[in-house]
């Protein structure tokens, strides 16, 4: 194989499949494995002679070798869960570093050169730790990250694409157990994220649990009997809730019926309650409110009022219950529902609209990939006239003297982008500072996350406050930090670029 020009290849490495594309003249493909499937299942098989099978036949010997194969391992990075074969041992990253390694392999015989450069989509709530793990998996593939992009944020880049006059999109990604807001404009060929937000402890989970505190309670108020206790009872009050929940999206009543649920000295008991989309909607409304005040937080963070959005993008599960669909309307405005599929094998261009939409069913197949393939094209060049800017989600600074964080590059920053900060000693004659670099995940209270430190000399002469020391942060155009101290007075500079560490 030759080595041609830069080629950068977009992954949606998924829980049950993944998918790579690449941009060809001006729209994202997705490049079929060696079998010809679009979709490559994110399943992992070592087999006794060492060999180990990625995709489709990984998948179809799973009965046979269930020991050693391996799925849904993205559930499991971040973590560090050790999955024995044999007298071997894999962690999460090694096996999704499998499966990036055959994608980037079928590319490579696809497109017919070396490979090295990727874009990689993740969940907009995958954690450092998680993001770092997805990063490692790639290096042992042999890719280099241009960027990891946030799922909602690919599929907002496919649907803007399709857009000729582009367009301001919300997406509202809110699955079992995260909620995530995303505001994206496309205008003269420019993708622009504005503002993100959201919440990774707000999901459906919460909206079932609130029906199985209401199940408990009235079983206690006609029984007397507690069944949080009762493992066995419990369980089944948990799925029975769920799906209360999920019948009540698309009726206005149901029954919930858990026969022989427990026994007292006169017999078995049944549980038989009737459950209306109105009683559902009464429990839920404190997180709904939540809900609300998320939304309301991303359009204040980005300076952008809700007038703003002209289309709206509702994947995820919890987003088909009838009065979230509902809060979104009205907070937004808008009046009008549409379906829409997209990801379908070609992405057609579709008439503008003046009325605001809601978009569902955006059929998450294709649109992930799609999406970072559009973004590898942008940074592999072959998308020239389009570009893509993206905000920093958390909140960048140093410690200071007292432990303290203090912020030099808030949340939301557009970037490329630098900021300064000036600082000065706290000690008579002091000879160096510490600059620690830390991100702070999430609000005031929270932990910030060390992400590196350097020392810089100082002036030695100089009593406390005397001194003048200018740190600034740099993130480049794919998110990479760089920090640097300069003792103004001295000239003393130093730095740090914050190692295979993309700002995500
Ligand atoms: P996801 O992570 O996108 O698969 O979403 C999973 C969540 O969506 C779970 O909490 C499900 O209970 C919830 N869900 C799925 N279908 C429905 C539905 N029809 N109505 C309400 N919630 C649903």
């Amino acid at each position: 194989m030759s080595e041609k020009k830069k080629i950068v290849i977009g992954i949606d490495l998924g829980t049950t499949n993944s998918l790579v594309a690449h941009i060809r003249g001006e729209s994202p493909r997705i490049i079929p494995n060696p079998r010809g499937s679009r979709m490559t299942p994110s399943v992992v098989c070592f087999k006794d002679d060492g060999q180990v099978i990625v995709g489709e036949l990984a998948k179809n010997q799973a009965v046979l070798n269930s020991e050693n194969t391996f799925s849904d391992i993205k559930l499991s990075m971040g973590t560090d869960r050790i999955l024995p074969v044999g007298n071997k041992k894999y962690a999460p990253v090694e096996i999704s570093g499998f499966i990036l390694d055959s994608l980037k392999e079928y590319a490579e015989e696809y497109i017919g050169c070396n490979i090295k450069d990727a874009v990689i989509t993740v969940p907009a709530y995958f954690n450092d730790k998680q993001r770092d793990d997805t990063l490692k998996a790639a290096a042992m593939a042999g890719l280099n990250v241009l960027k990891l992009l946030n799922e909602p944020t690919a599929a907002a880049l496919t649907y803007g694409f399709t857009k000729k006059k582009g367009t301001r999109l919300l997406v509202i990604d809110f699955g079992g157990g995260t909620l995530d807001i995303t505001l994206m404009e496309y205008k003269n060929r420019v993708f622009r994220v504005r503002g993100v937000g959201g919440s990774a402890s707000i999901g459906g989970t919460n909206f079932d649990k609130a029906i199985v505190d209401y199940i408990l309670k009235d079983f206690k108020t006609a029984y007397d009997l507690d069944l949080s206790h009762d493992k066995i009872a419990f369980q089944q009050i948990v799925i029975h809730a769920e799906k209360a929940k999920t019948d009540l999206s698309s009726t206005e009543e149901t029954q919930i019926m858990i026969p022989y649920i427990t026994a007292t000295h006169k017999g078995p008991v049944h549980l038989n309650m009737p459950l209306s989309r109105k009683t559902l909607e009464n429990l839920i409304d404190p997180i709904l409110g939540e809900i609300e005040r998320h939304i309301c937080k991303t359009f204040e963070q980005a300076s952008l009022s809700p007038e703003w959005v002209k289309t709206i993008i509702m994947v995820g599960g919890s987003t088909r219950v009838p009065a979230v669909e509902n809060l979104v309307k009205k907070i937004t405005g808008s009046s009008d529902m549409a379906e829409d599929m997209l990801g379908s094998s070609q992405t057609k261009s579709q008439p503008d609209v003046a009325i605001k939409q809601i978009k569902k069913n955006i059929n998450p197949d294709e649109a992930v990939a799609r999406g970072a393939g559009i973004l590898a094209g942008i940074l592999e060049g072959s998308l020239t006239d389009i570009e893509f800017h993206d905000i920093t989600p958390h909140d960048l600074g140093v410690e200071d003297d007292k432990g303290e964080f203090v912020t030099v590059l808030p949340r939301g920053t557009a970037y490329p982008a630098q900021k300064y900060h000036l600082f000065t000693t706290t000690q008579d004659y002091q000879k160096e500072v510490c600059i620690h670099v830390l991100q702070r995940v999430g609000t005031n209270g929270v932990k910030p996350v060390s992400l590196g430190w350097f020392r810089l000399k100082t002036d030695e002469t100089r009593k406390k406050g005397e001194s003048n020391i200018d740190v600034t942060f740099s993130i480049d155009a794919n998110g990479l930090l760089n920090v640097s101290a300069v003792d103004i007075d001295s000239g003393e500079i130093e730095d740090i670029t914050i190692e295979n560490k993309i700002v995500n």
